[in-house]
């Protein structure tokens, strides 16, 4: 009961506007400490700086999901919501940020690189959530690299965009991630990386017809060769975006 409510009230403080510009990396480093002392959180921060992501808090979930229900108007114990806080919520936001856990990302087994070309693989399902209104968007990955000494099988990409993508993030964020990421797993000469996307935020809030959007990342060794090839490839998949 007591951390219960000493979770609320560091909540309510922050709401309070006690600090109006709280960083969230302030937040973030209390929910990883639920003790709620600053040296806890400044101890978390100073260590590996993934670590603070590392848990997730079912009990300030499950207190969310209860004051939003109550914020519409909904009684949080009638028979219809009474697991949606106490169990659905919770459970699934624990499953959409999993991509914030080195433990959940798939194991990137490697075996010797067979070509000096790129690697291509088009139309990787993407399905995450954005940061502003914790709302899903999705569509599709396109990535291509270029191996260094070592390769991946394709169906490793496809799970570590997968992974990659189970977090609160903006579509930006997430192709740069996904592109940083592979480029280090892979310790690849380059790495690109393109998400069409449609977000249910603009679809479901929007007075604008929903659109898909497109972003593009690319790190390394590249050469404008490469980057046709990879243009090619998306174009010959004939993938479009599913946008109503
Ligand atoms: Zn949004």
């Amino acid at each position: 009961m007591d951390s219960h409510d000493k979770q609320r009230d560091s909540g309510y403080d922050a709401g309070n506007g006690t600090s109006p510009t709280v960083p969230t990396g302030v937040t973030e480093s209390e929910e990883a400490t639920p003790t709620t002392e600053a040296t806890g959180a400044a101890e978390v921060t100073g260590s590996t700086g993934s670590t603070e992501a590392e848990e997730f808090d079912h009990e300030k979930a499950r207190e969310g999901a209860r004051l939003l229900l109550e914020a519409v108007g909904r009684d949080p114990d009638a028979r219809g919501v009474s697991d949606t806080w106490t169990r659905r919520v919770p459970a699934m936001f624990e499953t959409l940020t999993e991509g914030r856990r080195e433990a959940a990302k798939p194991t990137m087994r490697t075996f010797e690189s067979e070509t000096d070309g790129l690697v291509i693989k088009t139309g990787i399902p993407v399905y995450s959530m954005c940061e502003h209104h914790l709302l899903p968007f999705y569509g599709a990955a396109h990535v291509a690299y270029k191996p260094g000494e070592s390769m991946v099988g394709l169906s490793k990409l496809v799970r570590y965009v997968r992974w990659r993508s189970r977090r609160l993030t903006t579509q930006e964020a997430l192709t740069s991630g996904v592109a940083t990421g592979l480029a280090d797993e892979l310790e690849a000469e380059g790495v690109v990386v393109e998400i069409t996307a449609t977000h249910m935020c603009e679809a479901m809030r929007g007075v604008e017809t929903a659109t898909a959007t497109t972003t593009h990342e690319s790190v390394g060794e590249l050469s404008s060769t490469d980057h046709e090839r990879f243009r090619e490839s998306v174009r010959d998949s004939g993938w479009t975006p599913d946008v109503f």
